[in-house]
């Protein structure tokens, strides 16, 4: 079968087709249509001449739940076609992702570059976990390429940032940070949460390595957990061997389930880049708000990049109210459709301040010193129809009008 054409139409398919139908075989156990969750923690062997020629890989098949399952196999090749990866693995949350790769990539004396406007987390394993291990990390100022070479040094082995980031939506220009790491023989990783394969390709533009919290846009639903890593086949092999051995593994259900969400990803896509760009225009334009986070305004500094090369803009819009953290959280507290939690991507809106979901033991002047403003909100924006949710910010900023 030719992979540019897979079903003889004369042309490579399209995003959903592909989202649909890919990484899964035609013909499935018990002649199902869907996937089939293999619920089993081991593999059988007929005989020791089956286990022997396991061992000497003359034959390919499961072995311990650990290595593989094959739902999780199926969504792990599903995803490798959509992001245009050789491979993929996938683990139990995306912070599995990010600590495993890391870990099977980096050894005592190694040097770490991280961009500031990165997930809490991730920076947090680097700069303090990590350190005990005698890695070290040099944090730069996200967008500023002079930085990122400049921090680079002989031991240097990864260069990690986001696009776009969490909360800011500041924008990589992806072709220039994959440039540095080549020049300098330096890996590129790139954690791609919040664009999704839909929107953005960072493989195509020269980067090596493809993170993502699986948990947000990839599974959608704000129903399970899981983390992906993809790229070459050389480098996801190392690292799926070394998660054999760490052991985050993704829940055949949940891989059931990721399989489920990856096949309306790109309607969901769709749905919220349109509902992310009208309610951020319309925060744009309204006078109790001071500033609005969202690559898709030609007022964002990188929305030019962002253009270039991205199909849309995501589903994660970030503003400042006036006013300080009370002002914020009334507007957060009078929203009526999205709900207060942690995480975004899902079919549900969901509203927060990161200054106290993410930041909540800090004080303003520390928030201050990691760029968290104490009157930002981050809205991720769901499926539900725009005009309501555009009414419903309306009504919620309007009423700190009458309450100040
Ligand atoms: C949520 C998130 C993670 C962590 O993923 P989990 O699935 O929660 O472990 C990593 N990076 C980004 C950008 C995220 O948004």
């Amino acid at each position: 079968m030719n992979a540019r054409d897979p079903y003889g139409t004369g042309t490579a398919p399209g995003f959903s087709t592909v989202a649909v139908h890919a990484g899964e075989p035609r013909h499935k156990a018990a002649n199902a249509l869907t996937t089939p969750i293999v619920q089993t923690a081991t593999y059988t062997f007929a005989d020791t001449q089956e286990l022997r020629d396991h061992f000497e890989h003359r034959i390919e098949r499961e072995e311990y739940g650990r290595y593989g399952n094959p739902t999780q196999r199926t969504a792990e090749q599903k995803l490798a076609v959509l992001e245009g990866a050789e491979d993929c693995v996938l683990m139990a949350s995306g912070m599995a992702a990010v600590t495993t790769t890391l870990f099977a990539m980096l050894s005592r004396g190694a040097h770490v570059v991280v961009t500031n406007d990165s997930y809490r987390r991730t920076r947090q394993f680097l700069t303090q976990t990590l350190h005990r291990y005698g890695i070290e990390c040099s944090t730069v100022p996200a967008g500023d390429y002079e930085a990122i070479a400049e921090a680079i040094r002989p031991n240097t082995r990864i260069l990690i940032s986001e696009s776009p980031t969490n909360p800011y939506n500041r924008i990589l220009d992806l072709e220039r940070f994959a440039d540095i790491g080549r020049r300098h023989r330096v890996k590129t990783v790139i954690d791609a949460t919040f664009a999704t394969p839909y929107n953005q390709q960072p493989l195509a533009w020269g980067v090596d390595l493809v993170l993502h919290s699986a948990t947000k846009f990839l599974g959608g639903h704000n129903d399970i957990m899981a983390g992906a890593v993809l790229g070459s086949a050389d480098l996801v092999d190392g690292i799926r061997a070394f998660h054999g051995v760490t052991g985050a593994v993704l829940d055949p259900f949940a891989a059931y389930l990721l399989i489920r969400g990856l096949k309306t990803l790109a309607l969901r896509i769709e749905r919220q880049n349109a509902n992310a760009q009208a309610i951020a225009e319309f925060l744009e334009g309204h006078s109790k708000v001071q500033r609005v986070h969202y690559a898709g305004l030609p007022s964002h500094p990188e929305h030019a990049i962002a253009r270039r090369q991205m199909r849309g803009f995501g589903g994660v819009v970030s503003f400042e109210v006036e006013g300080d953290l009370d002002a914020a959280i009334r507007v957060v507290d009078a929203c009526r459709i999205p709900r207060i939690a942690p995480s975004l991507g899902g079919i549900e809106s969901l509203i927060e301040q990161p200054a106290l979901m993410s930041f909540y033991e800090l004080t303003t002047e520390e928030r201050l010193m990691v760029g968290i403003k104490d009157n930002l909100i981050r809205y991720a924006v769901g499926i539900e129809d725009a005009a309501d949710l555009i009414a419903d910010l309306a009504q919620a900023l309007d009423l700190r009008e009458q309450h100040p």
